[in-house]
C-alpha cells in the first residue's frame, strides 16, 4: 500500500443553497442548508485513502461539535488521525452560497488550522514514513514550509497544490517536487493565461506542474520533455466540489504505486471524472474499485 502524508486543512463546509446570492444589505430566502466536511488537505486525504493509499493525517481540528465530526469523517473513510490535534476553540469553518447557476461565493475561517505553524513531535517521522506528502495552502505558510522541508530532507516526494492562490516563497518552491494548480492559480502565479506558458513558466521553479483545466482535462509539463495533454473523460459535470482535491490524491496514490506519470494521470483523472457526477465533496471521492473499473 502506497504511505501518504497529508499535511492540511480540515474545515466544516456550511453550505446555503439559494436561488441568487444576496447583494450587500440584502436578505434573500434560502433553498436548503448542509454541513460537510471538507478543507483542502482533508479532501486529498480522503480522496487518496478511498484510492487506496495508506493516510495519515497532520492538522488540527478544534474542541467543538464540527472537531467531533471533522475528525469522524476522516477514520470513517481510513485515514489515520493520530497526528490530527485537537486544540481549544472552534474548528475551520467554510460559509458558502451555492446558488441556482451552481456559481458560489465562500468566506473560510481557519479557526483551528491557523494553531498550525509547526511540525509537532512524531511528524517528522510519520513524513518520513510516507511515499509522498500532499500539501495545499489552508494552513500558515511556516507549516507548510516545515512539512516541505521534512519531506525533502527524507526524500519523501512533494506535491503541492497552491490553493488559496498566493505568491509562493522561495524556499517552498525548492522543495516541491510536484506543483499541481488549477488553470487560474497556474495564470495567478504567473501572469501567462495561456497553460503551456504558464506551465513553461513554472518549471523554472519546480521539476514537474501539472495544470488541472477542468473538463478539458490536465496539462502536465516537466524540465526537459514534451508537455502531455490528458483528456478528462467526458461525462455529464452536477457538482465539480473538490474535483482537483480527488484528482491530486488519486494521482498521489497512483504514482506511489511506482505507475508511470501518464497512466497516473489518466487514473487520476478517472477518479476526478467520476467525483463530479455526484453531489459533495468528500461524499463523491470514488473507491479504488471505482475508479479501476472507470479507467478501463
Ligand atoms: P479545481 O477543482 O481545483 O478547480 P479543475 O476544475 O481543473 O480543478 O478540476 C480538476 C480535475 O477534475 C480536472 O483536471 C479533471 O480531471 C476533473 N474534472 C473537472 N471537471 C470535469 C468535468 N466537467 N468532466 C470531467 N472531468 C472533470
Amino acid at each position: 500500500m502506497t504511505a501518504i502524508a497529508v499535511l492540511g486543512s480540515t474545515n466544516m463546509d456550511l453550505v446555503a443553497y439559494v436561488p441568487k446570492a444576496p447583494l450587500p444589505g440584502e436578505t434573500v430566502t434560502g433553498r436548503a442548508f448542509r454541513t460537510v466536511p471538507g478543507g483542502k488537505g482533508a479532501n486529498q486525504a480522503v480522496a487518496a485513502a478511498r484510492s487506496g493509499g495508506k493516510v495519515v493525517m497532520i492538522g488540527a481540528v478544534g474542541a467543538d461539535e464540527f472537531g467531533v465530526r471533522l475528525r469522524s469523517a476522516l477514520t470513517a473513510a481510513g485515514v489515520e488521525t493520530a497526528a490530527l490535534r485537537t486544540v481549544e476553540g472552534a474548528s475551520g469553518t467554510a460559509h458558502i452560497t451555492v446558488d441556482d447557476e451552481g456559481g458560489n461565493r465562500i468566506v473560510v475561517i481557519p479557526g483551528a488550522n491557523g494553531s498550525v505553524t509547526a511540525l509537532e513531535a512524531g511528524d517528522e517521522a510519520r513524513i518520513a514514513a510516507a511515499g509522498a506528502l500532499l500539501l495545499q495552502l489552508e494552513l500558515p505558510l511556516p507549516a507548510v514550509l516545515a512539512g516541505a522541508r521534512a519531506a525533502r530532507a527524507h526524500g519523501v516526494r512533494t506535491v503541492l497544490t497552491p490553493a488559496p492562490v498566493q505568491p509562493l516563497p522561495a524556499e517552498l518552491l525548492a522543495a516541491t517536487d510536484l506543483l499541481v494548480p488549477n488553470e487560474h492559480e497556474a495564470a495567478a502565479l504567473t501572469g501567462l493565461t495561456d497553460p503551456r506558458q504558464a506551465a513553461e513558466a513554472l518549471l523554472a521553479t519546480v521539476p514537474e506542474v501539472v495544470i488541472t483545466l477542468g473538463a478539458a482535462g490536465v496539462l502536465y509539463a516537466a524540465r526537459g520533455r514534451d508537455p502531455l495533454n490528458v483528456p478528462a473523460p467526458r461525462v455529464r459535470a452536477v457538482d465539480t466540489t473538490a474535483a482537483g482535491d480527488t484528482f491530486v490524491g488519486a494521482l498521489a496514490v497512483a504514482l506511489g504505486e511506482g505507475r508511470p506519470m501518464p497512466e497516473a494521470l489518466r487514473w487520476a483523472s478517472a477518479a476526478a471524472a467520476l467525483s463530479v457526477q455526484r453531489h459533495g465533496a468528500q461524499d463523491s471521492m470514488p473507491t479504488r474499485a471505482e475508479t479501476d473499473a472507470f479507467a478501463l
